[in-house]
């Protein structure tokens, strides 16, 4: 017999998330955590009076979204207190405008003005904004296999345009926009419209996962941290449970892994239980970038901003190109979170926190300190009241994410490159029966913590629909 219904390996977004919806439609659920702390790379930890996201974070469409769903759907709407935030503000060399999305054309309008666009591009940009709002879902996955580069020449060359589009796909997808995909691009945006705000989650990031642990617990599921799993158990074909570090199993027919998609089969399952179409597929499957990210404690406050893109040139693709040849760039992209500005307790009265972090390919044997070294001084050239004011920084490199989470660092999992989101994306039903995938390694769709709780929301569907049959 077995001990639960439902084992979750893994308390990321998407474990949580997924252990939550069904502990709420009655299974008994066993979330497994190895780390002594949930949230995976959605996490937070204090220091000297500040919470620090463990990476850096910003939601684009809050509680309107997939995150706040969940939630929704397991009637804890309001556990999650989001501050909401207007649209994400965009620097070029200096140069600052909001997003020019909107379904309001005046609106766009007013903020293309600000723009270092000619009149005719401006025209070309509304229209082009206007159409891809507008589009149904069926015309924006026709588009999934189109890479963002590809797409976007066929309605401009402008210069200006593709680096504000490359810099925003690739702060959601941590991939160059010549390897994003187009509708996964389009399906973005039209979400942040939808939700109208973005929104920054009172008490850092940690607080969703904690509150889709919250539901577990309120359902009747069990949580349990330092707790790794060695292995996945399998018999007579099927999964029947887990077995820890310690040598100790418990018997489950589901599992649901949030777990890297490649570790769980190779690693904790074997590749033996599957077809060798399955295993090359999933060994060509590629990550998203990693990424360097500052954390940046100040005793006094420099700025006023809440957050904002900074691109420093019109030529993304010389850009992203450099970074794969690994050659510093003179100046970086960057996308700055302010958290003690979006919510005053994440710093002591009077003090701040700033945040940034910058994409970058994954490279092994990288010294990544010259790295770190120019990301600080494009921040310093954007707030050069930073050094004077400066209590401590806490730095993550590539190294550092690879070491706690593997995947080569990647910042969001599985990349959304054209042939890897949509019908092409991993699916969360494994081909072992019993076996499931969940968060940014299978199914969904959105920005990182978005794509996890789509994936969530999805895996509930599917293995509720399979108990059934
Ligand atoms: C630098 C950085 C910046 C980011 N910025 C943003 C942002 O601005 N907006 C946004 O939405 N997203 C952002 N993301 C991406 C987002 O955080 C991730 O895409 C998302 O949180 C992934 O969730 P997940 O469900 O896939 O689980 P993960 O976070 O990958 O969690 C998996 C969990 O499984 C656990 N685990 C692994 N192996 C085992 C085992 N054998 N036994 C038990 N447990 C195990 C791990 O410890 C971990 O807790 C950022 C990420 C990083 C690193």
């Amino acid at each position: 017999m077995s001990d639960y219904d439902v084992i979750v390996i893994g308390g990321g977004i998407g474990g949580t998330g997924v252990g939550a919806l069904l502990a709420y439609r009655g299974l008994k659920v066993l979330l497994l955590e190895k780390n002594s702390f949930i949230g995976g790379r959605c996490s937070s930890y204090k220091k000297d009076g500040f919470t620090v996201s463990s990476y850096i974070h910003a939601f684009s469409s809050s509680d309107k979204g997939a995150l706040g769903e969940i939630l929704r759907k397991i009637k804890m709407p309001d556990e999650i207190d989001w501050v909401q935030q207007s649209s994400a503000l965009l620097n070029f060399k200096g140069i600052e405008f909001n997003l020019p999305i909107s379904s309001d054309i005046n609106k766009v309008l007013e903020i293309a003005k600000r723009m270092p666009i000619p009149q005719n591009e401006l025209e070309k940009l509304l229209k082009l904004n206007m159409d891809m709002l507008s589009l149904s879902s069926k015309k924006v996955h026709a588009l999934d296999e189109l890479d963002l580069k590809s797409w976007l020449s066929q309605h401009t060359d402008n210069s200006f345009v593709h680096a504000m589009t490359a810099f925003l796909s690739a702060a959601s997808f941590v991939i160059p926009y010549y390897e994003a995909s187009t509708g996964e691009y389009i399906r973005i945006l039209q979400n942040m419209v939808a939700a109208g705000q973005g929104g920054y989650p009172r008490g850092d990031c940690i607080t969703i996962p904690q509150a889709y642990c919250k539901g577990i617990e309120k359902y009747g599921g069990a949580i349990k941290l330092n707790t790794e799993v060695k292995r996945i158990i399998i018999e007579n074909d099927r999964v029947s449970g887990v077995e820890l570090l310690d040598g100790k199993k418990i018997n489950s027919k589901i599992v649901i892994s949030n777990v890297n998609i490649k570790n769980t089969v190779f690693d904790l399952v074997g590749q033996e239980f599957f077809e060798n179409k399955y295993t090359k597929y999933l060994k060509d499957l590629k990550y998203s970038w990693s990424a360097i990210v500052l954390k940046i404690a100040l005793k006094k406050k420099v700025t006023e901003h809440t957050a904002f893109i900074y691109f420093p040139t019109d030529n993304p693709v010389e850009y992203f190109q450099q970074l794969e040849r690994r050659k510093i760039p003179d100046e970086f992209f960057l996308w700055v979170v302010v958290p003690s500005n979006i919510d005053p307790n994440l710093a002591p009265h009077g003090k701040q926190l700033i945040c940034c972090g910058t994409p970058l390919p994954y490279s092994k044997h990288e010294d990544w300190s010259p790295w770190v070294e120019q990301c600080y001084t494009t921040l310093i050239n954007l707030m050069p009241e930073i050094p004077k004011h400066q209590l401590w920084q806490d730095i993550v490199t590539p190294s550092d994410i690879e070491r706690v989470l593997g995947e080569e660092g990647a910042v969001i999992g599985i990349a959304q490159t054209i042939d890897q989101v949509g019908k092409n994306r991993p699916s969360i039903k494994s081909p072992l029966p019993g076996l499931y995938f969940v968060g940014a390694e299978a199914g969904g769709w959105g920005i990182g913590t978005e794509l996890a709780a789509q994936s969530a929301l999805e895996c509930a569907k599917i293995v509720l629909k399979d108990l059934k049959t």
